[in-house]
């Protein structure tokens, strides 16, 4: 599946929030939101003026942007959300949530979402024990997910689960660091997730 290969920070500065797409930079002053935070591009200090329609679009380009994913593949995950019973906005969240990309950064196992997406492809997780490469495949409660032995000396892993001891798993995720291995106690609630998000636009956005 095609992804995104631009600039990070850039797509930070368009939609004017840290989406923390680049791991440890992202907490530091180094971020180029708290340095510059205006849009890119030659007309960016200009003030911006947004129709009902442009926010509707820019939260979407957020959502898009902070899980990783192209336009066909978020237009298929809000489909699906669609179909399911419940909010719309909500149940695409959290299938956003269920991804195993997603989880493997929030485990802490990778800095960002894209270096979680490149271990899954690169076959380094089992999910019940059985090897799964796919990014997107979605997780269920009880699942637990487990980085393979042969990969347990990759730097970075090591690097990032000991950032993510400082700043905790979420309440709907379990880690055991010393076994390389979390678990999905549960899925997460709208009110769990705390990013800045307002969904009803995207739903709003595609209903037209
Ligand atoms: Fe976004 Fe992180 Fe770059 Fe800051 S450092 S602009 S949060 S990707």
């Amino acid at each position: 599946m095609a992804r995104y290969r631009g600039p990070s920070c850039r797509l930070c500065r368009r939609e004017g929030t840290k989406l923390f797409l680049k791991g440890d930079r992202c907490y530091s002053d180094k971020c180029a939101v708290e340095r510059r935070n205006y849009p890119p591009g030659q007309h960016g200090q200009r003030r911006p003026k947004f129709s009902s329609y442009g926010e509707q679009l820019r939260e979407k380009q957020k959502v898009k942007r902070i899980y990783g994913l192209l336009e066909r593949q978020f237009r298929l995950t809000f489909e699906r959300a669609e179909r399911q019973r419940g909010i719309t906005g909500a149940n695409l969240l959290v299938l956003l949530e269920r991804r195993l990309d997603n989880m493997v950064y929030r485990l802490g196992f990778a800095p960002s979402r894209a270096a979680a997406r490149q271990l899954v492809t690169h076959g380094h997780f089992t999910v019940n024990g059985r090897k799964v490469n796919i990014p997107s495949y979605l997780v269920s409660p009880g699942d637990v997910i487990e980085l393979k032995p042969s990969s347990r000396n990759i730097q970075m892993i090591q690097e990032s689960l000991e950032a993510v001891v400082r700043r905790g798993v979420p309440s709907w995720l379990e880690l055991d660091k010393e076994q390389f291995r979390g678990k999905v106690l549960a899925l997460p609630t709208r009110e769990e997730l705390t990013m800045p998000v307002r969904e009803q636009l995207i739903v709003e956005l595609y209903s037209k």
